[in-house]
Formats: C-alpha cells, structure tokens, sequence
C-alpha cells in the first residue's frame, strides 16, 4: 500500500493574496447580485452569470464545456474566476497559469498543460491515524514593525512557538516547523493533532476568522482538552498533481528524485498508478474527487496544439472546470494563418460559455480599493481614497492597490498609522506605472539605446 503524505507545493502567494478578500460570487438567494458582497464589487451580470455557471457544475450539467471571459485588463476576470472556485466549495483547487507560461519553461507544453490539468483537480481523503491530540497554547507571530497584517508578511518573518498543555509534549517549533505551522494555517487557539507515529502536525478544517488579523504575542487561554493519544480520521485534500509527485518521490531512487525536481517530468506510469490507487480508495468509499478550476489568462496565445490538447481535456472523465480569459477579438491563431474570434478554434469556442467583463467605474473602483485596504491592515483617510480612485481611473485598479502597501510603509515612517493624502501622492512619485514608464523611456530613448 503506498502511503500518501503532503508534498508541500510552492504556494503562489502573490496570486493568491492579491485577490484574498474574495469569498465567493456575492449573490443574493435569486441569483441576482449585491453591489458589494463575498469580496466582490459590481460586475453585476458577470457575476450572475458565473453564479449560474456553479449551478451547472453542481448538477453535473458543465461536463465537456468550459468557460470564457472576455473583457479588457483588470476588469476582474481572475478575480471572478477565484469566486467561482470559492462557491464550488472549501477545498475546491484552484490554478492560475498565463497562456505564454507554456512556452517560457523547458517542459513540453503538453506536459506542462496536464501539470496544470492535474493540479486542478482535487482527491479528499479519509485515514485513520494514531494521533496526540493538543491545543496550541502560545502563539506568537513576529512581524516586523508595520501595521500589515502578520499573515500577509510571513511566513518569512515568522516565529511560532508551539506549546501543548501537557509539559511532557512540549514543542517548541524550529524556523521550518514555524513555517510549516503557518502553511497549515495553524492559529492561536486551534485543535492540532501530532501523527503519534511520525511526530508530523496535522491539521483540520480551516483557520479561525477571528484570529485572521491579529497581530503579535500573548498567552492563550487553556482549554480542558490534553494531549490525547488516540486513534482519529482525518481527511486531507491533495490534487492529482500532489499524488503524482508524491508517488514519483516514492518510487524511484534518490538521484532521480533529483532529475525528478529539475525536470519536473512525471512519467505516464506514475500517473495511470495514481489515478488507479485514487479509483479504488473512491470505490472503498475512503476518497472523492474534487473537480477544481484551471484559469488560463490571455488565451489567445495558446497555439493551436494547446487548444486541441485542451479541447480532448474538457472531454476527458476526469477534467477541471476550465476558464479561459482574454482581451482579444478578432486575431489569429497561434501557430496558424487562420483568424477566429479570441484566436480560439471554432470547435473550441463551441464547447465555451462566453461571459463578457466591463470596466468598472469610480464608485466600484472606490469600494475595490476600500475592501483592499482593509484586507490588508491598513488605514485610509478619506483624501487618500479619493486619490487612490483617481489613480485607479486614470491608470489601472491594479497600480492604485499596489501603491498601498508602499504608502502605508511612508505613512508609517512619519509615525502615522492613517495613510494621507500625501503619502498616497509620495509613494505615486516613486514607481511609475504603465503610461509613466513609457513616457520615460520615450523621453531618454536616445540615452537609453546607444
Ligand atoms: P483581469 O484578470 O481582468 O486582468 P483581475 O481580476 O486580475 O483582472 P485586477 O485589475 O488585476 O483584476 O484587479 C486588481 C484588484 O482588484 C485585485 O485585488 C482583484 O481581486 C480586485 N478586483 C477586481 N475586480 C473586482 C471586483 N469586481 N470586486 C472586488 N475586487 C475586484
């Protein structure tokens, strides 16, 4: 029996924190949705049409089909496509990939589409393990001096000491366990459970809400319940993708594991091993998938084999809900002479549900911004978010989020915890965004050339 541990993946913290105020779609019980909601902000009739979307992959009614958005940048296609996955429920993969991060790795597209593929798609699994069981009794999260929120910094910066109640099984966690503590989204307060066998923390459900934003140490409150040592099942979701590497690790020899990582190829042997072992635990009743969400941003640059690989993928019995994005019309295919709309085959386009994205306008672009702010731990005054819409307007939604985190920096360095409207305007001075920075190099073109 091949025994399934964790693999910890690189998490892809910059796409998953830019958008992690969103909670889901924001509909009301008709469907319809509410201005502000789960996150989200506007885009009405984007968002009803997603949510009707997550009804039909409920039902079991999306199989073979996928789903388009088209609309110009940062009118909110990533984010939608990550309220679909938030609706479809906890533990519902989701993976994001621009279309040319095909051609730019060593890896044959096709093999990097079915890494993709795979790690989409989600396998919850029931084991009985022997565990202790304890209560984290001190917590304490270092942040460096800042008024971010600490979970948004570490883990680098982290330092968690982890005690059990009983004496005997005190644990005080290295920098690697801290970070470990931290991926697994342990928090003051939680119930953890150590593998009695391995000493590995395991851990269940999710971080508590409440504790998401505090900051800094202090002691916890006991809890009656001791460390345990008992028998209990827990369930732990992996994607197809975690299972793969997981059985490439297991099976072939320290020097391959090494040619494993740098290649990153895993053979079609160790995926039809897993996709058996992952049928049967399903037929013992010990398993079920999750089917998550492939986002490919600017699709139009797939060429036509990634298409047709993609096409025969949306088919197959075992496919994530694919969301293709882009901001093309009318162009050509890649790798073709041909012309399409979105430079997606026809055949293709078939099988997609298109789902237009607007611009937002000021009062969205405010409420965006405000729900940012807050998000992150920091504090505007009203100027400040006037500014910061303004920005957001005349340059993009996204340049105005990013001037944020550096304007806090500036407020904070004049002993401010509310950003103003001059530390908005200062950090603005520093970085230039698109329109800027093109206006500069035209300016110094001849410097900058020779
Ligand atoms: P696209 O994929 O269309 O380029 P995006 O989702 O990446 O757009 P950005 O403009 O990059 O959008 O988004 C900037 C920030 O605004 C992100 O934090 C994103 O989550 C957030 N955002 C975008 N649209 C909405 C929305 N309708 N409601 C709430 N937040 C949004």
């Amino acid at each position: 029996m091949v025994e399934i541990r964790e693999i910890k993946k690189i998490q892809e913290t910059e796409k998953a924190s830019i958008h992690s105020h969103i909670t889901g779609l924001g509909l009301d019980e008709h469907g319809k949705a509410k201005f502000i909601a789960d996150g989200m902000v506007g885009q009405a009739e984007a968002r009803e049409a997603a949510g009707l979307i997550v009804q039909l992959v409920k039902q079991g009614k999306m199989a073979g089909k996928g789903i388009l958005f088209v609309g110009p940048p940062g009118t909110g296609k990533t984010a939608l496509a990550i309220a679909i996955a938030k609706e479809l429920g906890e533990g519902t993969p989701f993976t994001a990939i621009n279309a040319t991060e095909l051609y730019s790795t060593e890896l044959k597209k096709t093999e990097l589409l079915t890494q993709v593929i795979r790690k989409s798609i989600g396998v919850r699994i029931r084991q009985k393990r022997l565990v202790y069981e304890g209560v984290v009794k001190e917590l304490r999260v270092k942040v460096a001096k800042s008024r971010l929120n600490p979970y948004y910094q570490v883990p680098r910066e982290a330092e968690i000491t982890l005690k059990t109640k009983d004496d005997e099984l005190k644990i005080t966690a290295g920098e690697s366990v801290a970070e470990q503590l931290y991926k697994l989204g342990i928090r003051k307060g939680d119930v953890i459970w150590i593998d009695a066998q391995t000493g590995e923390i395991v851990k269940e459900g999710k971080a508590k809400e409440e504790a998401k934003y505090e900051v800094g140490g202090g002691k916890l409150v006991d809890t009656p319940s001791g460390p345990v040592k008992k028998e209990k099942e827990l369930t732990s979701t992996f994607t197809l993708n975690d299972l793969d590497l997981n059985l490439a690790a297991q099976s072939i020899s320290f020097t391959a594991i090494f040619s494993l990582w740098t290649e990153r190829e895993i053979s079609d042997d160790i995926r039809k091993q897993v996709d058996r072992l992952v049928k049967d635990m399903i037929s013992r009743g010990e398993g079920e998938l999750i089917p998550g969400v492939l986002f490919i941003d600017d699709a139009h640059m797939l060429d036509i084999e990634a298409f047709s690989f993609l096409t025969k993928a949306l088919e197959s019995e075992l496919s994530p809900i694919v969301i293709l994005a882009t901001n093309r019309g009318m162009t050509k295919i890649r790798g073709t002479d041909i012309e399409s709309p979105h430079g997606i085959p026809l055949d293709l386009l078939d099988r997609l549900l298109i789902i237009p994205t607007r611009p937002y306008n000021e009062n969205e672009i405010k409420e965006i911004i405000k729900i940012r702010a807050e998000e992150i731990g920091v504090e505007l005054d009203p100027q400040a978010l006037e500014d910061l819409t303004k920005i957001g307007i005349e340059n993009s939604l996204r340049y105005s989020i990013q001037l944020l985190e550096p304007a806090n920096l500036i407020a904070l360095r004049n002993n401010r915890n509310v950003i103003k409207s001059e530390d908005v305007n200062e950090a603005n001075k520093y970085f230039a965004d698109i329109k800027r920075s093109i206006k500069y190099v035209k300016e110094y073109e001849n410097l900058m050339l020779k």
